[in-house]
Parts: C-alpha cells; sequence; structure tokens
C-alpha cells in the first residue's frame, strides 16, 4: 500500500551527508540489504544548483556500484533530516484528481502540507518542491499530483508516525466489484502465455465499468506507463487465442469479465499492477480524473531511461528483470 517494486524513496542527512536510496533496489529489502547509499550533501545541493542532475551517482558499496535514486535531488533540496517518500496507494487515488487539492485540505487540516502539481522526477520536481517550500517553509508533508507522498521530519520517528497519521487521513475503502467469470478467463490459462490472477481488484479492471473506463482512458501515473502499457487493451467475451496472439502489453481486459496477465510477468510489472489495481478501486466513479497529457507520457518515455537500464539490471538482481519487449527501464522513477 506504501511502495510497489522500487518505487518510493527514503532519505537521511547525517553529518553532511546524505543517505538516500539506491536505484532499482526495493524498500521492502532495507532490513536485509544495502539499500542506502551516502553522498556528499553539499556537492549534490550544489549541483542542483549548477542545473546538473545528481541522479545516478555511483557509489561503491561492497564492491557493487550503486546508483543514486532518481529523485536524489527533491531529497537533497527538502531541509528535512529524514524525508519518506512513497507511492502510497491512497495519496495517489486522490493525487490523480482535479479536486485533490480540495479534498485533501478537509483531511489533512492542522497539518503542514502543499499540493505539488505534476512535474516529472529529477531536477524539475526539485525545482517545484523548492518553490512551493519557498512559499511554506514549514511544510512537512508533499502531495505530489499523479505522482505520490512525501513526508518530512527531524528523525525517523517522527517522520514514520506523520506517514501514518497522514496515510490513516487520506485512506479510502476500495469499491467492491462484480466477480469475473473465472471459467471463461481459465479458458486461456492452459496457453503457457496467460494466466487468471487470483487478485478481485486486478479482475476489476475488467469486470467493472468504471474501473476500466478509468484505466483505458489515459496514464494516471508514471509507473503506469512506463512498467505495464500507454494503454490498455479490452478484448470483448467472444475472443479467442487467436486475438491475443500478438498481444505484447502485460495485461489484457475482458469486457465486464476479468482480466488476464502473463504467465510470467517480472516482478515490478506485478507489483505495478497490484498497485495500479488498489488505486483504482479508491477512486469514486463519478471523480474527476487529471490524466497526465500526451506530451508528459512522451517526456516520460524518452531516451534518457536507457542510461538506467544497466544500473537496474545489475542492482535489482533477484527481484527485477526487464520485460523480454520493453525499451523501458524498470527504475525510471524510483
Ligand atoms: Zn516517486
Amino acid at each position: 500500500m506504501l511502495v510497489q517494486a522500487a518505487t518510493g524513496n527514503t532519505s537521511i542527512k547525517l553529518d553532511g551527508v546524505l543517505w538516500i536510496k539506491a536505484s532499482g533496489k526495493w524498500l521492502s529489502d532495507a532490513a536485509q540489504d544495502d539499500i542506502l547509499i551516502p553522498v556528499n550533501l553539499a556537492e549534490t545541493r550544489t549541483r542542483i544548483a549548477q542545473n546538473i542532475d545528481p541522479a545516478g551517482q555511483t557509489v561503491a558499496v561492497r564492491g557493487k556500484s550503486l546508483g543514486t535514486s532518481v529523485e536524489t535531488a527533491m531529497h537533497a533540496v527538502l531541509p528535512h533530516r529524514v524525508v519518506l517518500h512513497v507511492h502510497s496507494v491512497n495519496t495517489i487515488a486522490w493525487a490523480v484528481r482535479e479536486d485533490g487539492p480540495h479534498e485533501l485540505a478537509l483531511r489533512l487540516k492542522g497539518i503542514n502540507w502543499k499540493w505539488i502539481p505534476y512535474v516529472p522526477s529529477g531536477l524539475k520536481l526539485a525545482a517545484a518542491v523548492q518553490a512551493a517550500l519557498a512559499s511554506a517553509p514549514k511544510a512537512e508533508v508533499l502531495v505530489l499530483a499523479n505522482h505520490g507522498l512525501v513526508v518530512g521530519g527531524p528523525d525517523c520517528k517522527s517522520a514514520e508516525a506523520l506517514l501514518r497519521e497522514v496515510e490513516s487521513r487520506v485512506a479510502i475503502s476500495p469499491r467492491r466489484s462484480p466477480e469475473p467469470d473465472w471459467a471463461l478467463l481459465s479458458r486461456f490459462a492452459h496457453s503457457g502465455v496467460w494466466r487468471v490472477p487470483p487478485s478481485i481488484a486486478i479482475h476489476a479492471m475488467g469486470t467493472d465499468a468504471a474501473t476500466r473506463r478509468m484505466v483505458s482512458g489515459g496514464i494516471l501515473y508514471p509507473c503506469q506507463a512506463i512498467f505495464l502499457t500507454t494503454q490498455a487493451r479490452t478484448f470483448d467475451r467472444t475472443l479467442t487465442s487467436v486475438d491475443l496472439a500478438g498481444v505484447d502489453e502485460p495485461f489484457v481486459l475482458v469486457d465486464g469479465e476479468g482480466t488476464l496477465v502473463r504467465q510470467r510477468p517480472n516482478p515490478t510489472q506485478s507489483a505495478t499492477l497490484s498497485g495500479l489495481a488498489l488505486v483504482l478501486q479508491r477512486i469514486p466513479e463519478a471523480a474527476p480524473l487529471r490524466y497526465l497529457t500526451d506530451q508528459q507520457v512522451r517526456e516520460l518515455l524518452c531516451a534518457d531511461v536507457y542510461h538506467y537500464r544497466e544500473v537496474v539490471e545489475d542492482n535489482g538482481a533477484g527481484h527485477l528483470t526487464l520485460r523480454q519487449n520493453s525499451t523501458l527501464s524498470a527504475d525510471l522513477l524510483t
């Protein structure tokens, strides 16, 4: 509910050193793995001031070269000693709505928070965060439109407590959805290519008309385009294996019946799809949605993602295997 795959990143500033999550590492591995790497905070801030993105700086940790998170610039410009950035399902469900600022103002009363309109991760996001803090220097919570949540604090305990507080205030009960047609879907599960997921939330993208409309309407947040597809495909219940033969997407929707997913999705795709399904379940049918524009989606899928690929493949061993036909990095936003 807080992060999916390698998304989200945490940091702490200690004695002039910014410890930031390494690109491609999973926060869920934090207790077992070296996921945080040290960079000089003053140097990092100087680079940002010179318009040089500090993401991807490599640091050797126990003989392995790890690169800093793509969101390093945002962590560096934030004044808080501890910064928790998560792709919270509940927050994203508000952050993709046109009325998100208004609705969240009602729920986050008494908390120093700011809404940051969508900008891509990296220097642009860092600049937007800096501008927001200039007008609200006491802000401790940032809601990143079409992206996620940032919480800052003087120490780990207070930052985590604030994160829990925000989470409880923005929590949304998931919408119920019809049961999928297990029998119809299972006809395709013997092909060796597709399978029927057990998650009702994932099937809701096919069974629930409102959910299907939302997921087919565009890109709500970057991970959806980067790790899954820019256009969810829907088939009607008369589909056959022949219809599915040329399909490259990690999942397909069957109108009114449910969802088929690839037999062997990589862990990043699985986690991203589950997260998307959970977000969609928490958006009311009539909510005004704010999708990314075509231009914003194009920017996400630009050539820069290739630079991250090698780092991700090296760092993500055990979790990440890139999608066979993917031209995208599995770590652009982490
Ligand atoms: Zn993020």
